[in-house]
């Protein structure tokens, strides 16, 4: 006669034959931990079910240390089609409504927020306030004011804040930044970053100013802010910006087709950026030292990443962006890791700052001091 204990050690058995447990076993147990000692798993809720939390979710599913265990969605369907694939069981499904009762559910850790960039801010804080690690997707807030309210909610609710900047896991990128830290550049003198894409239906969400909260800077031009600082490896002190618009009936009054900007760094180094949702094909990082260089195209798209220095052509593995930026978050909010180039709170702060800046630039025409 089968007995608990014979299906338990029968589960046990299987159990170690698989990498890891799935989330939900035969019991109904929702215990996260690996069998082989990589430590515990980041147990996330996903909120916001649209293009860019599928291709995380898909990703999640090769993840050893990240696994999802709740969804939050404003469309029922979704809860329900999402559920069954991802195997979510209905009490850890929420809508906008009802997710602050995630308080009450141990079965999650962490919320990735991956709404339209103008829902961030307050979402962001109510996970706080529920007691969970938040993970925002990029731009974190559509300002620099709004982006430190989020800091100040998770550290006073003493959970982590991250930042789905995803290029700071990536190989290729984090070998040029090793080449630059170990000075096999030389004195870093130019940086150079295009980001675009010519954007399609003009009535998307990315082309409405209240929940977009700009046009091409907050979706694609971020990246070459980032870009900029991860790569000369300086936090800029002044910029100028220019803003060109072919099409004011596609990119209405606050959302920016093209901007052009010049970041300046305090060792006399200098950026050109260009951020543009009228270009297709822009997707280039170039950097220029003293003693090399290094270049990367495409830069920040899902990849495979490009490059090669004045060394040769960089021959990193691809790995899926986002199985890995999981892996590695659950590493910095389970293990307290601490990343090569940072993805917290602040360092989306700082990205703000710099978009505050640019957009008061085109606006005056006239250089932005910053102090970041
Ligand atoms: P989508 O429009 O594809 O999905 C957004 C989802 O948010 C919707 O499907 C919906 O999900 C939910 N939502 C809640 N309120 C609204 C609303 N008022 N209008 C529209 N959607 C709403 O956008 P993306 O997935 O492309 O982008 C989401 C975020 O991810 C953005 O901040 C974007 O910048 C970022 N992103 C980051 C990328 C990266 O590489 N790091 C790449 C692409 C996007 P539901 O029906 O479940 O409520």
């Amino acid at each position: 006669m089968n007995s608990r204990r014979d299906f338990l050690q029968k589960l046990a058995a299987s159990a170690i034959a698989m990498p890891f447990l799935s989330a939900y076993d035969a019991l109904g147990n929702t215990d996260f931990h690996l069998s082989d000692n990589q430590g515990p798993v980041l147990r996330v809720a996903i909120m916001g079910l649209g293009g860019y939390a599928s291709r995380v979710a898909e990703a999640m599913q090769s993840c050893k240390r990240a696994k999802i265990t709740g969804l939050i969605s404003g469309t029922p369907a979704k809860l329900q089609e999402w559920g069954a694939k991802y195997n979510v069981p209905e009490k850890n499904r929420y809508n906008y409504e009802n997710f602050d009762n995630i308080k009450d559910n141990p079965d999650i850790d962490a919320v990735y927020v991956i709404t339209p960039n103008a829902l961030h801010h307050d979402q962001v804080i109510r996970v706080a306030k529920a007691g969970k690690h938040a993970i925002s997707e990029k731009p974190m807030a559509l300002n620099a004011k709004e982006g430190q309210e989020m800091v100040d909610a998770c550290a006073s609710a003493g959970v982590k804040l991250l930042v789905g900047y995803r290029m700071h896991f990536e190989p290729k990128t984090l070998e040029v930044i090793r080449m630059r830290q170990a000075g096999e550049l030389g004195k870093i003198l130019f940086f150079q970053g295009q980001c675009g894409f010519r954007i399609g239906d003009p009535s998307q969400w990315r082309l409405n100013k209240a929940l977009a909260g700009g046009g091409s800077m907050m979706d694609i031009g971020i990246y070459a802010i980032n870009g900029a600082r991860y790569m000369v490896g300086e936090e800029p002190v002044w910029v100028t910006a220019q803003e060109t618009k072919t099409d004011t009936i596609k990119f209405k009054e606050g959302v920016d087709e093209t901007i052009q900007f010049q970041l300046g760094f305090p060792s006399g180094a200098v950026a050109s950026c260009l951020s543009t949702y009228n270009m297709n094909y822009l997707d280039r990082f170039f950097l220029n030292g003293e003693k090399g260089f290094a270049e990367l195209q495409p830069s920040t798209g899902y990849g495979p990443i490009k490059g090669r220095t004045n060394k040769g052509e960089l021959t990193q593995p691809h790995e899926t962006h986002q199985t890995r930026q999981m892996d590695e978050m659950a590493g910095i909010i389970l293990d307290g890791n601490k990343p090569v180039v940072p993805v917290d709170g602040l360092e989306g702060v700082r990205d703000l700052k710099i978009i505050d800046a640019i957009y008061a630039a085109c606006a005056s025409g006239q250089r932005q001091d910053l102090n970041t």
